[in-house]
């Protein structure tokens, strides 16, 4: 091919990369807004943009895996559509998310009561700027969701804007995913009751409104762990002691398969932090 030929074929792909990124519309990847001009820079093999609200510059691929690259518009969009086989074949939902995103979607699956950004950004150790933008990321896509929130500050409970998972079943689905990390300064639970999303798995409803994770934790344990709500068996593994999880682990039900490997793995851990 002539270098002509080449660049046009370039700016097809790039501009066929952008559509897929932005089906609806270009959006900055900085600030998520919708507001961009296109920049006059012929030079470039990429498009440029520069978004009005935070006034930074953008590409089809910016924040993408292929940020930086030195691939062509062509080149990407052919590996693109390789990972993309790839994806559809192990089916696996995580490997659309970045790191960051992945780190907080765990920070939120400890928090079952919601956390601040602030707590969040903690809790994952993620600058308090990204861990806003990875939120609102996670939001569109339907997995978290912001409401306001009591918070105890001191000896008084202070309204706070709060993030929780949404508990959809893509949601779901996706927790089931991700690897069971436990961040670096996991905080203990915020209460000693169970959250309300998951009463419902108790054998009533009123059952699991009343039980105490200081009296009723091996019952808590028992019936939440092996459960099939995933985040259910995430925030009861984090929320109970070890010893509970060792006397579980030696039960009958719980000493096989994956729940057994899955307590043990998470006793393993708790081991390894306190090594
Ligand atoms: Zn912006």
């Amino acid at each position: 091919m002539s270098s002509d030929a080449l660049r046009s074929a370039d700016t097809e792909a790039a501009r066929r990369v952008t559509e897929a990124r932005w089906p609806d519309g270009i959006r900055c990847p900085h600030c998520n807004s919708r507001r961009a001009t296109e920049r006059h820079r012929p030079e470039r093999r990429w498009p440029q943009w520069r978004c009005l609200d935070c006034r930074r510059e953008f590409t089809a691929v910016t924040g993408t895996t292929k940020h930086g690259t030195r691939l062509s518009p062509s080149q990407v969009e052919q590996r693109q559509r390789e990972e993309r086989a790839a994806g559809s074949r192990d089916d696996d939902p995580a490997r659309r998310f970045s790191r960051g995103a992945k780190e907080v979607l765990n920070a939120l699956r400890q928090r079952p009561n919601g956390a601040t950004v602030r707590k969040v950004a903690e809790i994952t150790g993620i600058s308090e700027r990204h861990t806003r933008r990875v939120l609102n990321r996670l939001a569109e896509a339907g997995l978290a969701r912001e409401r306001d929130g009591l918070v105890r500050d001191g000896h008084r409970l202070a309204p706070k804007r709060l993030w929780e998972l949404t508990y959809s079943p893509s949601c779901v689905r996706l927790l089931g995913h991700l690897p069971r990390q436990r961040a670096p300064m996991s905080a203990p639970p915020d209460s000693d009751t169970v959250p309300p999303q998951f009463w419902s798995l108790f054998w009533s409803g009123a059952e699991g409104a009343e039980v105490s994770l200081a009296r009723d934790e091996l019952h808590i344990a028992g019936t939440l762990i092996g459960n099939r709500d995933l985040s259910a068996e995430a925030w009861a593994l984090q929320a109970v002691s070890s010893e509970t999880l060792e006397v579980l682990a030696n039960s009958r039900g719980y000493d096989a398969g994956d729940t057994g490997s899955l307590i043990r793995s998470e006793l393993r851990s708790r081991r390894s932090v306190t090594a």
